[in-house]
């Protein structure tokens, strides 16, 4: 059987490790805080005690973890997948992170024989339990040959940019947009409160209009009735990806005022409720001045 190694199992990386049980993989798994691997655990899968012992004799190793410091932690700290990987196994990089990063991750990870695949995902949590991801790649075309039985059980659909770092700013121009549309969308639905419209009539024109994207679309009721609930991106997720989107434009494009405003709206949102739904940014809007 195949031999992954999982490390980080947050709401994304929890999901993607049992899609690995249920295709039959040998699956060992890492996570900084344990519980959440007790149920892996109970399932099949392996704990290790780092994700340096999690990597070793894995065939490929697939991180999913929050951001630039941590992603750096488990790769390439003392105790990091680095230090006791083979060459030629895969090193598969879901997580969202800075371009910068991922270009200097790819050029050390491959300096030690390594196999880097960049494949930040789209999809949100359910999607990730459910192998339904859409994987945004960039590699080497040979090199996503050898990963793609590695990476079957997580998507329906790869779309593969270029080389290593493309995958990349593809999710970073991505999930940037949506920090415009879902701030946009709070000052939206703020000012239809304050002019007193009917809400219901609101959310149904807005989830059948123009504007319909599906971050309205599922944002606009939400934030209508003020219900958060359920499997969600946290706003000091969409914060750091809006934060990373900004520093590739100012190479790319700089200036970019409504991206910026974007992020302004989101570093307001982080201090409200970090680790909460991102859509609890109406609540900041909507706040009497
Ligand atoms: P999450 O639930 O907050 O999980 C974050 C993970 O990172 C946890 O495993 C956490 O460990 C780990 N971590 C944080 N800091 C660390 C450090 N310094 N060292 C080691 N591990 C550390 O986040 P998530 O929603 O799963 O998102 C994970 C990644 O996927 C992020 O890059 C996010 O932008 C991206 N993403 C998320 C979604 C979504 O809808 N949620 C969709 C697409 C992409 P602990 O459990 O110990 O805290």
């Amino acid at each position: 059987m195949p031999n992954v190694a999982i490390i980080g199992l947050g709401r994304m990386g929890h999901g993607m490790a049992a899609r690995y049980l249920d295709a039959g993989f040998d699956v060992t798994v890492w996570n900084r805080s344990k519980a959440k691997a007790d149920d892996l655990i109970a399932r099949g899968a392996r704990w290790a005690a780092s994700p340096k012992d999690a990597a070793a004799g894995a065939d490929a190793a697939i991180a999913m973890v929050a951001d630039d410091e941590a992603s750096r932690t488990v790769w390439l700290g003392a105790d990091g997948a680095a230090a006791s990987m083979k060459p030629g196994t895969l090193a598969i990089e879901c997580s969202t992170l800075s371009h910068r990063h991922v270009l200097d991750l790819a050029r050390e990870l491959r300096s030690r024989g390594l196999i880097y695949i960049d494949c930040p995902v789209a999809g949100l949590p359910q999607a990730a339990a459910a192998g339904k991801l859409t994987l945004l790649v960039g590699a080497d075309p040979a090199d996503l040959q050898k990963a793609k039985p590695y990476l079957a059980p997580l998507c329906t659909a790869i779309r593969h940019f270029g080389a290593a770092g493309t995958g990349t700013v593809f999710k970073l121009i991505n999930n940037l947009m949506g920090a415009v549309q879902i701030a946009s969308l709070a000052e939206g639905v703020a000012m239809a409160e304050r002019a007193g419209l009917d809400m219901k009539l609101v959310a149904e024109a807005l989830a059948t209009g123009a504007v319909a994207s599906p971050q309205v679309i599922r944002h606009s009721r939400r934030m209508i009735e003020r219900d958060f609930s359920g499997a969600s991106f946290t706003a000091a997720l969409r914060h750091k990806d809006a934060a990373y989107a900004v520093a590739l434009a100012e190479q790319l494009l700089p200036g970019v005022p409504v991206s910026r405003a974007a992020l302004a709206a989101y570093d307001a949102a982080k201090t409200h409720a970090p680790d909460d739904d991102e859509g609890r940014i109406i609540e900041i809007v909507s706040r009497p001045k």
